[in-house]
């Protein structure tokens, strides 16, 4: 396909199929093997498309940065070794998380059905999307899956004053009868720091209790949170806690480094965390309850009859539908900070 320069402008709309095959070309040509830059334009696009901007074209500069700072390996060898039955041990060899989620993906699908419940824990591994896509096929498969990562620390325990965990995301998907997964994908922070990133951006002021600044002191400015500052667990003690044990599931089950072990400095541009993520899958057929995916069902029934006026993983799908529909505008401000690596003939790509 073309782009004019007015894209830059005046925002584009675009396929899902089109949208995946800039992306890909950008993650090539600026130091990825073509597997890499297929999963990582696919994982980005896919965000872009259910309305979750803050890991789509978005964070495409942050990628390319960390991969020209040489603190990830675009071309990484991914070591797949089953240990136990049930248990998948994932060397990511220094790459990204989801490539090689991908190549654990049919093992572990496997494990799962034959033993009920297994386990992919993966080190080694930069994992800097939004955690749904790592759940949801799985539940598409009749799968619960449930999947964490740990990050470099930017938030602080509960009546703590240092940074000790990262953003440390859980999602969760359980099959639905006839119908997409139910899907849950949370930050344990009481916001997602791609969300307070953008906040800054667009100079907003964040709701009190987000985060704190360099000094420990509370603060509404994304800016100061961006600046120095941390981010403040959900919920008090009991976000906390959560986020401690994704902490031991990412990094001490998995044998990668502690969010505060993360240590970027030698590569300055990196964006990305050298760490861990675990994903367990239940096979959801071995319930005794009869069909697993039409109990989710009914409960989602009682929490619309209860009140609940929506689901998780609703705006996305709503979105998707749309974007499916209506092609995926990406607005002014996502195309100008693609711009710099866009391609749009050859005469007009920079250097890589
Ligand atoms: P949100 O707070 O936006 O949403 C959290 C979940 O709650 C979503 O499943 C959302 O569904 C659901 N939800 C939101 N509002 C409602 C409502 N009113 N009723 C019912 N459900 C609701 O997410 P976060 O800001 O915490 O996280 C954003 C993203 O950042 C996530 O995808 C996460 O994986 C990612 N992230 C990635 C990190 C990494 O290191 N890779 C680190 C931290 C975060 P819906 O999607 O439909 O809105």
């Amino acid at each position: 396909m073309t782009i004019d320069s007015d894209a830059a402008k005046d925002g584009h709309t675009l396929s899902f199929t089109e949208l995946v095959d800039i992306l890909a070309r950008v993650f090539e040509r600026h130091g990825t093997s073509s597997e890499v830059a297929s999963v990582l334009a696919d994982n980005c696009a896919r965000a872009e498309r259910d309305g979750a901007k803050s890991h789509g074209v978005f964070r495409v500069p942050g990628y390319l940065s960390t991969l020209k700072s040489g603190y990830v390996n675009g071309h990484a060898q991914v070591a797949v070794e089953s240990v136990a039955g049930g248990f998948i041990r994932v060397d990511a060899g220094n790459g990204f998380a989801q490539p090689a989620l991908a190549r654990a993906r049919q093992p572990l699908m496997q494990a799962a059905a034959k033993n009920g419940i297994a386990l992919a824990a993966i080190r080694n591994s930069h994992h800097f999307g939004a955690l749904w896509q790592d759940v949801e096929p799985f539940a598409s498969e009749g799968f619960i899956a449930l999947a964490c990562v740990n990050a470099t620390a930017r938030m602080v325990p509960c009546g703590g004053h240092s940074p000790v965990y990262g953003t440390n995301p859980l999602a969760f998907a359980a099959p639905r009868a006839g119908r997409p997964p139910l899907v849950f994908d949370l930050a344990t922070s009481a916001l997602a720091f791609g969300e307070v990133r953008l906040a800054a951006m667009h100079g907003q002021t964040l709701p009190q209790g987000c985060g704190v600044d360099r000094d420990g002191v509370p603060t509404t400015d994304a800016s100061r949170i961006v600046d120095g500052g941390s981010l403040l667990p959900f919920g008090g003690y009991k976000g906390a806690s959560i986020a401690m044990m994704v902490e031991l599931l990412s990094a001490a089950l998995t044998g990668g480094a502690l969010s505060t072990e993360i240590d970027q400095s030698g590569h300055p541009g990196a964006q990305t965390s050298r760490a861990g993520q675990t994903v367990i899958l239940i096979d959801a057929n071995r319930s005794p309850a009869g069909s697993f995916a039409d109990r989710v069902n009914q409960l989602c029934e009682t929490l619309k009859h209860a009140g609940q006026a929506r689901l998780p993983s609703g705006r996305r799908y709503a979105n998707r539908a749309a974007s499916d529909r209506d092609g995926i505008y990406i607005d002014a401000a996502a195309w100008q900070t693609l711009a710099p690596f866009l391609c749009l003939t050859e005469a007009r790509c920079p250097p890589a």
